[in-house]
């Protein structure tokens, strides 16, 4: 049972005194300015880790480039990696690839126009799904991020832990029977005022359009709330990262299709067991017949959001060596795409890559291998 005190007048007051606000203080964003799905959906998905100001000049550059469902499905899996450069968490940008392949093949190009379809896409959760299917078909659901847990809880005085699953189901639910017939407005409005208004640290309560309903404000409680309890630690993992140099050009791999990174290129990378480099090397033995010892070149740390990879960097050197060829028996089909999981590349051809920042932060220090 949700712990909220909002009673009916103080639900209208909600939704009025909102969406008034709503229609004359929001943020001209240039997603707000058309209803087409398509962008919508763009926008929702780059805003899932990134704040609005951020990434408008992201949208924009993704929008120019694949300004259709068609042009995103056609275009190979690294260009759109590379046009999502910079905004990190790149498995968004991946399923943006392959649900606009769906979307083309399974809806001859056009959106799915309910929640129920919507969250059968690779990438859409119920936040994404409920967006669009609000604010592009208008349809009765709610969209509750982060910003709408925060409003709702101060504005119920609700001491429950967002944190948990259980609330969010709880208070996903409450929103969904106070959604007035403006569900998408009613749903944008809820997260501009979280964006702008109703803040984490010292919200505007002096301004906000919807004070004289708000039980947090009246109670004095407004700080204390939401309740988030702290998630338990990041895990740490010692990684050993090797760096093969060949004619002044390095060795990239691709990264597995699941899992961290998943699909980007990296530098070989391996779990610490034995240390000293010694199993980057027999990692790399699977791609090298014999490598020499390694140079140890120095450390790094790369923290996501749940693990932190404490780096130590060891260089190979195949101009000192003997040389063997990468093999090039490792050219998989990626549905209509072939790729190489493996490359050799100069440093003034890296920006191709689109390399993730936990390895391009370790080019500095190469200047010396
Ligand atoms: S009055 Fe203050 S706490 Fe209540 S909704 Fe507005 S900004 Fe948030």
């Amino acid at each position: 049972m949700l712990d909220i005190k909002i009673n009916q007048q103080q639900i209208e007051m909600l939704q009025t005194d909102l969406l008034k606000w709503f229609e004359k203080a929001k943020r001209d964003l240039p997603f707000r300015q058309t209803r087409n799905p398509y962008y919508i959906w763009i926008s929702e998905i780059m805003a899932q880790q990134t704040q609005i100001d951020t990434l408008i000049p992201y949208y924009n550059r993704f929008i120019a480039t694949f300004p259709t469902v068609f042009s995103l499905a056609q275009a190979s899996v690294d260009e759109v990696i590379k046009t999502w450069e910079g905004l990190g968490y790149y498995s968004r940008a991946r399923n943006l690839h392959q649900a606009a392949q769906i979307i083309v093949s399974d809806y001859e190009g056009n959106m799915p126009e309910t929640f129920a379809k919507l969250l059968k896409l690779p990438g859409i959760g119920p936040y994404t799904g409920g967006a669009i299917a609000s604010i592009a078909f208008n349809e009765k659901v709610s969209a509750v991020d982060g910003n709408v847990l925060r409003v709702i809880s101060r504005y119920g005085n609700s001491f429950d832990d967002i944190g948990d699953a259980k609330t969010k189901k709880r208070m996903t639910a409450f929103i969904e029977g106070i959604l007035p017939d403006a569900a998408g407005d009613f749903n944008e409005a809820l997260m501009e005022l979280g964006a702008v208004i109703c803040t984490p640290q010292s919200p505007k309560c002096l301004i906000c359009p919807i004070r004289s309903g708000c039980q947090s404000h009246a109670a004095g409680t407004t700080e204390q709330l939401p309740v988030k309890k702290k998630k338990t630690k990041q895990l740490t993992k010692k990684m050993e990262v090797g760096i093969v140099k060949q004619n002044s050009c390095l060795f990239f791999v691709r990264r597995p299709d699941s899992g961290l990174l998943s699909g980007l290129w990296s530098f070989p990378i391996t779990e610490t067991v034995a240390g000293h480099g010694q199993d980057i090397k027999k990692k790399l033995a699977e791609n090298f017949h014999e490598l020499n010892e390694p140079i140890f070149i120095g450390t790094n740390r790369h923290v996501f959001s749940h693990i932190v990879w404490e780096m130590s960097i060891y260089g190979f050197d195949l101009d000192n060596a003997i040389r063997e060829p990468v093999s090039t028996s490792h050219l998989v089909s990626n549905q209509a795409h072939t790729r190489t999981d493996y490359q050799f590349k100069a440093l003034s051809e890296i920006d191709d890559l689109a390399l993730p920042v936990a390895f391009s932060k370790l080019l500095d220090q190469l200047t010396n291998f």
